[in-house]
């Protein structure tokens, strides 16, 4: 029984809100998950924005939640590195958000010649200057961490590229990938994910509406899977998305409500 978890790791984007618009089902099962007492973490792949900022807007929703209850792949990203280095020199190709995280995990910022560590997240004013110092640090071999795996990135008006953006320039440069990817479906996040609540694998279970994403990353860690048809898998395409990825969730519910039916 799902209810019978102590803690659920849910994602954002397609269960509780499309961009700045909530989910209301979304919405209204969290409150409900909270009001019985279960542990809960929301789990985003986001590399432009901090935890303040995504605070923010789960406010806006009417959601009552706290910085902890928020794993978010620039934070997640900014913890790796520091518990692999305390205080580690990065160059990051990332914007304020992912800048923000690094700096108040200790970690300090400097270019290309000096890093110990190449941080890629996603950047949209990303340019010319940029690209030449994140190609430099590549090729001289430090450690290379991404926040994310994301190609594309479903905006309100529309897809945009993602941090895949930036790896794959780097990636055809150079011909290196990234040694480590800390967002979903990379079990980075989702062990930092479970040691932030406390709870074994077995303890939770975990949410999301991508099936090569957040079902993905729940089998990594080998939890239970929630599929959600409120965001980029439907009701129409969810045949189609579990044979193209080859994954089966565990649960797929209409909503996230639906966990309190039946
Ligand atoms: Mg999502």
């Amino acid at each position: 029984m799902l209810l019978d978890k102590e803690g659920f790791i849910i994602d954002i984007d397609g269960v509780v809100g499309k961009s700045k618009t909530p989910i209301v089902e979304g919405v209204e099962a969290v409150k409900r998950l909270k009001k019985i007492g279960k542990k809960i973490i929301f789990v985003s792949n986001n590399s432009t924005r901090s935890r303040r900022i995504l605070l923010d807007r789960l406010k806006s929703f009417g959601l009552e939640v706290t910085e902890e209850e928020i794993l978010i792949a620039t934070y997640a990203t900014a913890r790796f590195i520091a518990g692999e280095k305390p205080g580690a020199k990065v160059f990051t190709t990332g914007e304020k958000g992912l800048i923000e995280e690094l700096e108040l995990a200790g970690l300090r910022l400097v270019d290309y010649d000096e890093a110990e560590y190449l941080v890629v997240g996603s950047n949209r004013g990303i340019n010319f200057d940029l690209l030449t110092r994140a190609l430099r640090a590549c090729l001289r071999g430090i450690r290379y961490v991404a926040t994310n795996p994301d190609r594309i990135f479903p905006s309100e008006d529309g897809p945009i590229p993602g941090t895949g953006m930036i790896i794959g320039a780097l990636y055809w440069m150079t011909g290196r990938e990234p040694d480590v990817i800390v967002g979903k479906p990379s079990k980075v996040i989702m062990e930092e994910a479970l040691k932030v609540l406390g709870l074994k694998p077995g303890e939770v279970a975990v949410v999301g509406d991508q099936i090569d994403v957040d079902v993905a990353a729940g089998k990594s860690i080998g939890a239970d899977t929630v599929l959600v048809l409120t965001g980029v898998t439907t009701r129409d395409n969810l045949q189609q998305m579990i044979e193209k990825h080859g994954i089966e969730p565990d649960y797929i519910l209409e909503s996230l409500n639906s966990i309190f039916e039946g």
